[in-house]
């Protein structure tokens, strides 16, 4: 199957064909930078993340952008708050976002402008638009005349009779139509402020997006732009109207836009008070938690977080780490050298196709969570409990680790120590299940002295007695005696 997407421009799914051949243009809207952000708000990163890595694999040369805004009310009010200028309090959430970024193992963007780096760029934009008559300025406030632009409402499906109806619209008799939207507007006093032909003041939202791609990619159509659902209207919709009515050019082709996140079951918004912020979240558990979380569900379907959830990625991530660890013990253990076998080579490759036609299946990545997972039973079926591993043993294990390495990468997942991974995922379980890891390493310290004994009953007694804390021991294991127990 040739790469397609579900396009909410067209409302179907689409074949891909980008506009120069090898070359896919991408741009995502970012963050707000104001505070930490919430999980959420790293669902279009992380898939993003899969979908230009997976097009990289499929040879395409991509371009991917990412903004910042850096100019925004939430920001000011914060620095107006903190008796700080704004860009101290944007410099230090771009950091933090960073941090975050970074310690998720996603591929850095090749861009990632601000909008206050973006002003001259701005202004010529808006400037553009009234020299065309496609906006107009009242008292050193420009708006964007959406009744000259006939086709507004094309992408969220809007109309604009039906808007007027179904919304209650600030009466603002400046406005030529109630949804003509600012373009720029005055600064009052102590806000950010630049010079521009209507006076000191500084953008409305949609407009950095529209001047970043343009002053980027150029003024013709870029590929794939990308964002939550909630974007699609007014943001994208607006992007539209200026993007189009500046170049009479199509803006784009493909709109891509991920779902929300609910936490248990409740929309995940700040008026809830139930955010979760990917750095906590990450402390708590662990990145590749959350990137096994988001990546088993369709980037378009709710994604419901709960602690049962959490819970099942947590006993996945143990099984494949599980089988990671298993294949660098065979690894270090055998030194003989072998091909592996072909069965097994075929039945890996076949999962290849079936994690191709998935992924070129509108990024389907529950699909391709799946694969891999049947990769992993399919190398613990090959047998490795007697332990007496050979040189196909070890060729099967080297090639089993190097296909999850690559194939595991493309949603940036299992590239961690399996050892470290699974300790992990035990402390983890630990803290959920308030177990005193203290008591435990004690037990099977008192085990290992009664197995020393030949005391075969104490030995059993405390097996037991461990095994139903939930833990379990592994003997003969230096590397880790004990593990907890993830199947319920
Ligand atoms: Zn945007």
């Amino acid at each position: 199957m040739a790469l397609a997407f579900w396009n909410t421009l067209s409302n179907k799914k689409e074949k891909f064909i980008p506009k120069k051949e090898g070359e896919v243009s991408i741009y995502l809207c970012g963050p707000t930078v104001y505070d930490f952000l919430h999980i959420g708000n790293f669902r279009g990163a992380i898939t993003f993340n899969l979908l230009r890595n997976w097009m990289e694999h499929e040879g395409y040369k991509v371009k991917f952008v990412y903004n910042y805004t850096d100019v925004d009310d939430k920001i000011i009010n914060k620095a107006i708050e903190q008796g700080v200028k704004s860009t101290e309090v944007s410099e230090k959430f771009i950091k933090e976002f960073e941090t975050d970024f970074n310690r998720m193992g996603l591929k850095p963007h090749d861009e990632r402008p601000k909008v206050t780096e973006y002003m001259p760029e701005i202004i010529e934009f808006v400037d553009d638009l009234v020299k065309k008559e496609k906006a107009y300025e009242v008292d050193g406030e420009v708006f964007y005349a959406i009744d000259e632009f006939s086709e507004y409402g094309k992408l969220s499906k809007k109309k604009l009779d039906e808007l007027e109806a179904g919304n209650r619209v600030e009466v603002d008799n400046r406005k030529k139509n109630p949804f003509d939207f600012v373009l720029w507007k005055p600064s009052k006093e102590g806000e950010p402020s630049w010079d521009s032909p209507w006076g000191k003041g500084r953008p409305g939202w949609h407009i950095e997006c529209s001047a970043m791609i343009q002053s980027i990619f150029g003024k013709d159509t870029i590929d794939i732009h990308g964002g939550g659902i909630d974007l699609i209207f007014p943001h994208h919709e607006n992007e539209i109207a200026q993007g189009e009515a500046r170049t009479g050019c199509k803006y784009c082709n493909f709109w891509i836009h991920n779902n929300f996140i609910n936490m248990k079951d409740q929309k995940m918004s700040k008026s809830l008070g139930n955010v979760v912020t990917a750095r906590a979240f990450m402390d708590k558990y662990h990145p590749e938690v959350l990137k096994y979380l988001f990546l088993s569900a369709h980037y378009r379907s709710m994604l419901t977080v709960s602690d049962d959830k959490i819970f099942q990625v947590i006993t996945a991530l143990d099984r494949i780490y599980s089988a990671l660890e298993l294949a660098n013990d065979v690894m270090i253990s055998v030194t003989e050298k072998s091909d592996p076998e072909s069965g097994f080579v075929k039945k890996l490759e076949a999962l290849q196709g079936k994690i191709k036609k998935s992924l070129n299946d509108d990024l389907n990545s529950a699909e391709y969570i799946s694969q891999i997972f049947e990769a992993v039973r399919t190398f613990n079926a090959l047998g490795f409990k007697n332990k007496k591993w050979n040189a196909i043993h070890r060729a099967n294990s080297q090639f089993f680790h190097d296909w999850m390495i690559e194939w595991g990468g493309f949603g940036a997942l299992f590239q961690e120590k399996p050892t470290e991974m699974l300790n992990r995922l035990d402390e983890i379980v630990l803290i959920e299940k308030n177990l005193d890891k203290g008591k435990i390493e004690s037990l099977v310290q008192e085990r290992v002295k009664a197995r020393e004994n030949k005391d075969w009953a104490e030995s059993d007694r405390i097996r037991d007695e461990l095994s139903t804390m939930g833990i379990e021991v592994h003997d003969g294991s230096d590397k880790r005696p004990w593990s907890v127990k993830k199947s319920s």
